[in-house]
């Protein structure tokens, strides 16, 4: 099978470029899979896991955010973070979790509800990706 050059790159610096048969993600209006010979586009990313399948097994990515730009042979991921599986720190996350969920359900007017909504997926989406690596 045809593989496509995938490349993640967060403020921190490059995480990972390698090539892979197909990457699925998640992008604002909905699921992407991207197989070599994909029209270009540019999409903005939500807060999801990014599953690159290479030949013999997938890897995931929590991805935070961003942009991605696909090309014929290329994909570009532009991200506000990414982490792989073994670099999230499982007792940050739940601390994140519990903190945002915390927030959310006290009925003050002072609370940034889409703040502490958006810092919740972000948790819940590196727990999923730990759990299901
Ligand atoms: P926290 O409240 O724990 O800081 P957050 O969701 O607000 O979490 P982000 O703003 O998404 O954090 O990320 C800030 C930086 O910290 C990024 O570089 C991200 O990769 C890293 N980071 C955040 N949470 C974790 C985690 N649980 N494990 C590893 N790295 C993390």
């Amino acid at each position: 099978m045809k593989t496509l050059m995938v490349s993640v790159v967060t403020p921190d610096g490059p995480v990972m470029e390698d090539a892979f048969e197909m990457v699925s993600l998640k992008a604002e209006n909905g699921e992407l899979g991207i197989l070599h010979g994909h029209i270009p586009l540019v999409a903005p990313l939500s807060i999801g896991a990014i599953r690159l399948k290479g030949q013999d097994d997938t890897k995931r990515l929590a991805v935070n955010g961003g942009f991605v730009e696909v090309r014929p042979d290329k994909v570009t991921i532009l991200a506000q973070s990414a982490e792989k599986p073994d670099e999230i720190d499982v007792e940050r996350a739940r601390k994140a979790k519990e903190r945002a969920e915390r927030r959310l359900q006290t009925k003050q007017d002072d609370i940034d509800f889409r703040r502490a909504e958006n810092a919740l997926r972000r948790a819940i989406n590196r727990l999923d990706v730990v759990e299901n690596r």
